[in-house]
């Protein structure tokens, strides 16, 4: 069973083929600034077939057109024909309050992601854009979607009211939302599989990206999430502030003599650690520049760990103690020393870290524990697989489907 999983945003575009027999890659790619001159699309079939393009990719169609071309490629194909490709499922960021599981694409849905589109005009129009662009393609594949927020569905009242007028909520939908939802349930399952169902009872996960947001969870189950309303909240991220006072947004629209919207494209585009470091959005630059004794980029380096910290203590607080503290993503994953500044100082929650653990994980593996055997809370790093959590719920949904029609 071959499963297509689908991540569109507004000028880029990526795909994972899976075979969910053995839950392996088949092929993935990876299309980047669709609309202009000098779209470059990635594809890679396994090890050896590669192939790259750089020219105009006009739209979604367009991308995706490519992207089972490519797949079907006598040369560079991994399967013969597109009906090889039993279903396709679809990332989108807001499912509102209607979706807490995987759903299947049909008129309704659709329907349900353009409303969610004024709560997510970053992300759920270029994502439906992705879905109809499959439809024309693919009409006879089954499709599904999987919301960002469908795993925060369990987060109770007190943590998703905001203290603002109720009928805000009632009428207009302002609550906090979550959002990374899909990376935090795969990284939920693999810890619970890795440290068991004990050892991970009250869990926080970091995920720490280029967007980044931080989970409270018990059994696995998600009960808050540092991103709110819209993934613009929280931690500091490559380029989105995080949390902030509001105020600040009129105070500099008057100081600025521009509008609240300029500001908002400020604080999304050129804030966290961009704006603070004035050097780059990746973090691995900002370690090199800090090492190199630049004052601004060691200062981005604590108000990063400083904030991460200051959620991981509240989550503590509200789980009324911590069993597992988890790291996942580009920056959770791959840096030791972001892991050890965030460990740091907090043996009072009972995190004992094993610094070389820490620093001689093994990439290829599914997940690590890199705390002491003596330490009281589990710390580990687990690689996020958000595409095949899509796979898996989309064959799960695909199967309970042909079992009902059946019956
Ligand atoms: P996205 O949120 O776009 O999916 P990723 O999860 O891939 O992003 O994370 C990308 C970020 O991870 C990069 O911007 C970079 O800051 C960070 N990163 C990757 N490797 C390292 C590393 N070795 N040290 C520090 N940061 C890293």
């Amino acid at each position: 069973m071959n499963i297509l999983v689908i991540n569109a945003g507004s000028s880029s575009f990526k795909f994972k083929l899976i075979d969910m027999n053995t839950e392996e890659s088949l092929a993935n790619g990876s299309i980047e600034r669709i609309g202009t001159e000098n779209s470059i699309f990635f594809y890679s079939g396994g090890l050896s077939k590669k192939k790259e393009y750089e020219g105009k990719i006009d739209d979604h169609v367009a991308a995706v057109k490519m992207a089972i071309e490519m797949i079907v490629d006598k040369d560079y194909g991994v399967i013969d024909s597109v009906a090889e490709i039993c279903a396709v499922g679809h990332r989108v960021s807001n499912g509102g309050e209607k979706f807490s599981k995987c759903a299947l694409v049909n008129d309704s849905v659709i329907e349900a992601i353009k409303d969610y589109s004024s709560l997510s005009p970053l992300h759920n129009p270029h994502n439906l854009a992705g879905i109809l662009a499959c439809k024309e393609l693919m009409p006879d594949t089954p499709m599904t979607v999987l919301f960002d927020t469908a795993f925060h569905s369990t987060m109770p009242e007190e943590a998703y009211l905001c203290p603002l007028p109720y009928e805000w909520y009632e009428k207009y939908h302002v609550r906090n939302y979550g959002f990374h939802g899909i990376s935090h349930q795969y990284v939920s399952e693999s810890a619970r599989q890795l440290a068991g169902n004990k050892a991970t009872h009250k869990m926080v996960i970091c995920h720490l990206g280029n967007g980044s947001s931080i989970t409270a969870l018990i059994d696995g189950k998600s009960v808050d999430n540092s991103m709110s309303f819209t993934p613009l909240s929280g931690i500091p991220m490559g380029t989105r502030s995080g949390d902030i006072d509001p105020t600040i947004l009129t105070y500099m629209s008057k100081k600025l003599n521009t509008d609240c919207q300029m500001i908002m494209a400020d604080l999304n585009k050129k804030s966290g650690l961009l704006g603070l470091s004035g050097l780059s959005s990746d973090l691995r630059d900002i370690i090199a520049a800090a090492l190199n004794e630049n004052k601004r980029a060691a200062c981005t380096i604590k108000v990063l760990i400083y904030r991460i910290k200051k959620y991981i203590g509240a989550y503590a607080a509200i789980l009324n103690g911590l069993d597992c503290l988890v790291f996942t993503a580009g920056i959770g994953e791959n840096s030791p020393l972001i892991r050890e500044l965030i460990c740091t100082g907090m043996d009072y929650l009972g995190i004992a870290l094993d610094h070389h653990k820490n620093k001689s994980i093994n990439k290829s593996s599914e997940g690590f524990i890199i705390s002491q055997d003596k330490s009281k809370v589990r710390v580990l790093v687990i690689p996020t697989n958000e595409e095949l959590t899509i796979a898996r719920e989309t064959k799960k949904l695909i199967n309970r489907s042909a079992a009902e029609i059946s019956q």
